[in-house]
């Protein structure tokens, strides 16, 4: 069976993550974004563990249900240098017994728990537990594995099991880092609230004999997935190298000759873009054969939120949203299968936002420095690189 799965989401417990990121809220709207399979995020923490336990009911080999959307345990790890890892997890029992052995002070603080291992040791570690692992948005400035290791080896001394690509990067980018040939790729949302322009912006469809941990596992081994789901690489916010005071898109030649510092005084991070292209060893994507499609989308509440010119979580642009997800089923119906005069009928000021989508003609306003990339209509400027005459 094929199943959309977002392996990576936060909790309320997670620092900067709404308090509405429970179980109760997740799932409902897991459902509508055309999830069957969430990984519970934040699987260390004693308090998350207990809210998965009362809120679901346990439908054997690791997996959790509540209305019809399955969970499967699953965190995110801060190791050494500050690299994120996604880990997946056998089962609660497990995930309580992991969380006891992980060297970490502020594991009940903190829904993603801070480690001194090195990415090595983590590895071992959890492979003890028969658990899964691999770097978190592999390529992004601050906590991406590759900030820091021009090798995935380096930082594992051997193999993980996947490689989370994050939101600023896709398959054609990472396929030009030649040692990746030999990793499935992930495509999760990362997201720290139910929006949905959060959770499932990113989803892997995988093909799977049941929903379970065992099926999980072998998928990923067998890298069984079938198609990434994912951002527009420029709609991410790490995708080019930019100020992370002022977030003006700065030339990485020139921010490097600058020592990384703004002419604003802030500080400048590299780009997804830019360091793909520093450790890249092909000039072009060379896929390998198990290498599933990559399919972009966009947030149809931010498509929706551009037309109408307003806030993405306003009652105008959710209750419009929710009309065309009762229309079509999931929002990758309306973004992608359904005829645009069928999307006619319920939402005629829409359909030239869908059909823009689908030939590709959005101007996105790329981001960087932290700052999300935007959707636009109008052909206003994009903001400018900044080139040596003008920094
Ligand atoms: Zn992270
Ligand atoms: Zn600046």
């Amino acid at each position: 069976m094929l199943v959309n799965a977002d392996f990576h989401i936060h909790s309320c417990f997670s620092m900067a993550s709404s308090k509405d990121m429970l179980i109760k809220n997740i799932a409902p709207k897991a459902s509508q974004k055309g999830l069957q399979l969430v990984g519970t995020g934040d699987a260390l923490h004693p308090g998350w563990l207990d809210i998965i336990e009362e809120s679901t009911t346990y439908s054997g080999d690791g997996i959790y249900t509540t209305e019809d959307v399955d969970f499967v345990l699953t965190t995110e790890v801060e190791a050494k240098h500050r690299i994120h890892h996604v880990i997946i997890i056998p089962n609660l029992e497990i995930a309580r017994e992991l969380s006891q052995k992980l060297p970490s002070k502020n594991k009940a603080a903190d829904g993603r728990p801070k480690t001194k291992l090195g990415g090595a040791e983590l590895l071992e570690l959890v492979r003890e537990y028969d658990c899964l692992i691999g770097p978190a948005h592999a390529f992004t400035p601050w906590t991406g594995m590759y900030k820091s290791y021009d090798s995935i080896y380096d930082c594992y001394g051997k193999k993980p099991d996947f490689v989370e690509l994050g939101l600023s990067a896709d398959t054609d980018m990472a396929d030009k880092v030649s040692e990746l040939k030999d990793f499935p790729f992930l495509t999760n949302s990362d997201a720290h609230s139910p929006w949905p322009h959060r959770l499932g912006r990113e989803f892997n469809q995988m093909e799977v004999e049941d929903i379970s941990f065992s099926s999980i596992k072998h998928a990923i081994k067998h890298k069984d997935i079938k198609a990434n789901y994912g951002l527009v690489p420029n709609l991410g916010k790490y995708h080019m190298t930019a100020c992370t005071k002022c977030f003006k898109l700065i030339d990485p030649e020139i921010a490097k000759e600058n020592k990384m510092k703004c002419s604003c005084g802030g500080t400048i991070k590299k780009g997804v873009d830019f360091r793909i292209s520093e450790i890249a060893d092909l000039n072009e994507p060379k896929h390998p054969d198990f290498r599933p499609k990559y399919v972009h989308v966009m947030p149809l509440a931010e498509l929706i939120a551009t037309v109408y010119d307003k806030g993405v979580t306003t009652k105008t642009v959710q209750r419009k949203w929710q009309t065309l997800i009762d229309g079509f089923g999931t929002e990758i119906d309306v973004l992608i299968n359904a005829s645009v005069e069928d999307i006619k009928k319920i939402d005629s000021s829409i359909v030239s936002a869908i059909e823009s989508f689908r030939n590709g003609t959005i101007d996105v306003i790329p981001g960087g420095g932290g700052k999300y990339g935007q959707i636009s209509f109008k052909k206003e400027p994009i903001r400018k690189e900044i080139t040596l005459d003008n920094f």
